[in-house]
């Protein structure tokens, strides 16, 4: 299918309009993703026609909040493939996924002197729980080196990853390096040891095909919002052996089963560990957004990234006093970029760049550590996304050239 990428922009309202005169070119998407009007349409028409709490109702339009929040998680289940929707917990976002599982899981398996393995190039959401973790059970925490082209070293992945690795938790696509870790291989290795593979795929599931199953990970965390559905939602896929062994983290309505006065019992899965009213329209709208992205194909977006950042590669590495991270290889990454200017704050290239109409983050990107390892105390990142086009690459590349002249 060939998409017509100059189209689409017209499905996105948001991206019509002009910032400091300039028509907006939004290259903060791996900070948050703008909505197509389908999912703004979706939200509209269930607030309009279905609004109901959940689950516990019996009229009518309980019955139909019910469909649509259940017929959601069918759609997520559908789109990584999970075996079940028993198996698909709806959350408030990647970062409650992996606090779910550092804090149930862990108190399930982690036990004193135990290690847990995570890498130099993960989101803070991925360091800070397995961090309390390891102070809470007396655990610890190692970090896998990179590659100089800001790949996870599978040497040092396979020094690490030991007998004694009870959880290994990594980034399937680094928010600042933009690089696709070698998941599947990783996991057959956690699992040859006898630990269990998370996986943060907060920048993966919304660009290329993620197929969990195929992973084999036993955990799979992400976000809605970086995949054009609203702020909110986000998802866990656990594997059943594990989930049904795991005590809830929230208790209260929802998710019982009965309540006595000393004690209680849970629902089936996946309803144990969604307590109280869910974020319904959040759900509904993340239905939506797959519907979407599926009318438009995985294959084909990661496709189109890619392209775009083989198209700005030569651009970009033609630019002197440009350092960009990660691999330079299109096809080792999707489409974040993150770049410094020599002698320029990254906050001030975002500020220069701002006038120009063109959107980037600068920051440590919830990095910190990945900052120290690159010995840069923030970097500026582009992230480009299917509306995206080579006409925005070019603009990119123009406010880049016009940012380093006005400070140089
Ligand atoms: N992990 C990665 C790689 C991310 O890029 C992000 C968000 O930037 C997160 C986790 C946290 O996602 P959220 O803030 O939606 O929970």
């Amino acid at each position: 299918m060939t998409v017509p990428y100059e189209h689409l922009r017209e499905d996105f309202k948001i991206l019509q309009q002009h910032v400091n005169d300039e028509p907006l070119v939004y290259l903060d998407n791996a900070a948050t993703t703008q909505k197509p009007e389908a999912v703004l349409k979706a939200l509209e028409t269930y607030y309009h026609t279905s609004n109901a709490n959940v689950h516990r109702g019996v009229h009518t339009l309980a019955e139909r909040a019910t469909t649509q929040y259940e017929g959601a998680r069918e759609k997520v289940r559908r789109f990584i493939n999970a075996p079940s929707t028993a198996e698909v917990l709806f959350t408030r976002g990647t970062t409650t996924s992996l606090n779910w599982v550092a804090r149930s899981l862990g108190d399930l398996i982690i036990e004193e002197g135990d290690e847990i393995v995570i890498s130099f190039m993960e989101h803070h959401s991925n360091i800070i729980p397995w961090q309390q973790l390891a102070k809470r059970k007396g655990a610890k925490l190692k970090y896998i080196e990179l590659t100089d082209d800001g790949k996870l070293d599978m040497d040092d992945a396979r020094e690490k990853i030991t007998e004694q690795t009870k959880i290994v938790s990594l980034v399937h696509v680094s928010n600042v390096l933009g690089v696709v870790n070698p998941i599947r291989e990783l996991t057959d290795y956690v699992h040859d040891k006898g630990g269990v593979m998370v996986v943060d795929g907060a920048q993966a599931v919304p660009h290329m095909p993620v197929d969990v199953q195929a992973l084999d990970a036993d955990f799979y965390a992400f976000s809605g919002h970086k995949m054009m559905a609203p702020t909110g939602i986000g998802v866990l896929y656990g594997k059943r052996k594990w989930l049904e062994k795991m005590e809830p983290l929230e208790f209260g309505g929802e998710m019982i089963d009965f309540v006595e006065l000393q004690d209680s019992t849970w629902k089936e899965l996946p309803w144990k560990f969604e307590a109280g009213t869910p974020n319904i329209a959040g759900a509904i709208g993340l239905g939506a957004a797959i519907d979407y992205l599926e009318n438009i194909g995985m294959r084909e977006i990661m496709d189109h990234e890619q392209n775009l950042v083989a198209y700005l590669m030569p651009k970009l590495e033609e630019i002197e006093g440009l350092t960009l991270f990660g691999p330079k290889k299109a096809s080792d990454r999707t489409g974040v970029i993150a770049f410094n200017i020599d002698g320029v704050h990254p906050h001030d290239v975002a500020t220069a760049m701002d006038m120009e109409g063109v959107a980037v983050r600068a920051g440590h990107h919830c990095a910190q550590p990945l900052m120290n390892y690159l010995n840069q105390p923030a970097t500026a990142r582009a992230s480009f996304y299917l509306y995206n086009t080579v006409a925005d690459a070019d603009k990119f590349v123009d406010a880049l050239k016009a940012t380093k002249e006005f400070f140089i």
